[in-house]
């Protein structure tokens, strides 16, 4: 395993029509290699509201990858490893509520899950139980409360996100059905990225920024309706997200950090040399010698 190393705290992973931040002032791009293969790109370190960022653009340069070929995994443990403890994450999504227009930001609390063809979790030799009820980490989803009520955009503190595997849009009776379960929004990459920050103890908190109205509601969603309106917003977007960087505390206020503690049912006398090597970064403090 590569050394851990302390390049920055806090990194933004960006969705589809953010690739990077305006105003960051770049550092260096770092490749970094994973037991889980390479990350969907350079990692860039840089300073931005006086801090140290690390920048992300989940589905790599030139939007090369697809919502289930992002690689999750290799993404999450490259931050991981780069020392990172706080995610603030971008996502464009669908509203299934009329209340949410186009263009307004939902800070969700909760995740339904729909994918279908995406690794489930780091710890694929290792029986690890993660407690997930409440997928996104508080304190920084406040932030994120905070800092687009301070933009003066329309935010929408809480609600489902319905994570689809994609990449074609829903059905109608698709969204009509996730409208019957009160999901509030859809989208393609919140999971497992949400469910493997936590794996990786990182707070978690995504901004979703509304572009349609899925398929129930008159227009039917297409690629350009969601890439334009997200352009639209994207001047709030990084407002919102810098805001956000700039009042990041060190203090920590929730669990997400230490939420490995006592999930590994794994006997410690079953834990191979190999799983230590391959799980140190994440699980080591837990595997006792
Ligand atoms: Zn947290």
């Amino acid at each position: 395993m590569k050394p851990y190393t302390d390049k920055a705290h806090i990194a933004v992973i960006g969705g589809s029509g953010l690739y990077s931040l305006e105003g960051m002032q770049m550092k260096e791009s770092i490749q970094v290699d994973t037991p889980y293969g390479k990350p969907s790109g350079g990692i860039r370190i840089g300073q931005l509201e006086g801090k140290t960022i690390a920048f992300l653009a989940r589905h790599g340069e030139g939007h090369r990858f697809n919502p289930t070929h992002v690689p999750y995994r290799a993404n999450i443990y490259a931050l991981k490893s780069l020392g990172v403890r706080r995610i603030l994450a971008v996502s464009a999504v669908g509203s299934l509520r009329l209340e949410i227009k186009p263009c307004d930001f939902v800070v969700p609390d909760q995740v339904i899950d729909r994918t279908r063809q995406r690794p489930l979790t780091f710890f694929d030799d290792l029986a690890v139980h993660l407690p997930f009820a409440d997928p996104f980490c508080p304190q920084l989803s406040r932030l994120y409360v905070e800092s687009a009520t301070k933009a003066g955009v329309t935010i929408h503190e809480g609600g489902t996100y319905v994570c689809i595997e994609g990449p074609a849009f829903s059905t109608k009776a698709e969204s009509r059905l996730y409208r019957s379960w009160e999901a509030d929004i859809i989208g393609m990459t919140c999971l497992p990225e949400a469910r493997l920050a936590r794996e990786a103890e990182m707070c978690y908190a995504t901004l979703a920024a509304s572009t349609d109205y899925d398929v129930w509601h008159e227009e039917p969603v297409t690629t350009e309706i969601v890439l334009a309106n997200f352009a639209r917003n994207l001047d709030n977007i990084r407002k919102i997200v810098r805001e956000a960087i700039s009042k990041v505390s060190d203090e920590t206020e929730c669990c997400c950090q230490q939420a490995l503690r006592g999930t590994l049912i794994t006997a410690s006398s079953a834990v191979t040399d190999s799983d230590r090597e391959r799980y140190g970064l994440l699980l080591g403090r837990y595997l006792k010698a």
